[in-house]
């Protein structure tokens, strides 16, 4: 496995052999089961792996938490070299962002709602940082989490309509044995927090009954979820949402597919959790 921080290195190594297909995964580090999922997956489908790690400063806002975002390069890279990856890139962030770098990339209609109705600059950066990085590394395939569905759609918009010569691969949500979606901020939550935080997929379980149930009014949902979420006195929510998975627009009636989604915060830390219910699956024939 080779370690690498400039553009140059990269390349050297993309191009080393251009016959062989290359798997990459973006990531902001302090690794944890969820991103390596989506590491072993690259590594199933790919000739060579490579993985990003980058807190990328241009998609936090200045009241949000770039300065206490957790790190740990030594353990991410031991990490790494267990799952046999090829390429660590860890860009440094002069170089990603010199003196007079003036360019983004604005995903419209997919970015107002949700995450971004609460983080209005957060996707533009998410965008400007992946087509940096697809340029760079310009992958055959390139994997992200369902963890991030809005992410996910907006990669994918981005994808098309700029013209990425890549396969995206969105890989299912690996969660802790008691539910709770991993993520790298978990490690934030107090004692009491991380039991609060539980909450959120309890009320996306309940969603998924009710809905199951046969339940096709989404406010009815949206309600049943916003109720659990109240019960939790250390939960403080910033959105409930029941939404086409396609356009993110919120619904009123459910059919075929739903995206159930939330963002809540325990103190200052601020988790987000998603389920994605298909109604015209049947199951294994
Ligand atoms: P991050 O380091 O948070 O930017 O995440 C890097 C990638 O890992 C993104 O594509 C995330 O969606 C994905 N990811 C993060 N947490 C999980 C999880 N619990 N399960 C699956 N994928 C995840």
């Amino acid at each position: 496995m080779i370690v690498v921080d400039t553009v140059n290195d990269v390349r050297m190594q993309r191009w080393s052999d251009p016959g062989m297909s290359w798997g990459f995964v973006p990531t902001m580090g302090y690794l944890h089961e969820g991103h390596l999922s989506l590491v072993r997956r690259a590594r199933s489908e790919n000739d060579r792996v490579a993985v990003s790690i980058f807190v990328n400063p241009m998609q936090f806002a200045p009241n949000e938490d770039l300065a206490t975002y957790p790190q740990d390069l030594n353990r991410d890279i031991s990490l790494l070299e267990q799952e046999t990856v090829d390429l660590v890139y860890v860009p440094d962030r002069k170089a990603m962002y010199p003196p007079g770098y003036q360019t983004t990339v604005t995903v419209e209609q997919v970015t107002k709602v949700l995450e971004g109705a609460s983080r209005p600059t957060h996707f533009q950066g998410v965008a400007t940082i992946v087509a940096k990085l697809f340029n760079i590394i310009q992958p055959t395939r390139a994997y992200f989490g369902q963890k991030d569905a809005q992410q996910a759609v907006v990669i994918r918009r981005m994808v098309r309509d700029l013209n990425f010569n890549l396969k995206l691969v969105i890989c299912p949500i690996v969660r802790e044995p008691d539910g709770l979606a991993m993520s790298s901020r978990n490690i934030r939550l107090t004692a009491d927090q991380r039991k609060a935080a539980l909450v959120l997929h309890h009320s996306l379980l309940a969603a998924q009954v009710l809905i199951q149930q046969g339940e096709r009014r989404a406010n009815t949902v949206r309600r049943l979820m916003t109720d659990i979420l109240a019960d939790e006195p250390l939960a403080r929510v910033d959105y409930v949402s029941v939404a086409n998975p396609l356009t993110l627009e919120e619904i009123d009636t459910i059919d075929n597919q739903v995206l159930c989604s939330l963002a809540v915060f325990f103190g200052n830390v601020r988790l987000i959790d998603n389920l994605l219910i298909d109604l015209s699956y049947q199951g294994e024939p």
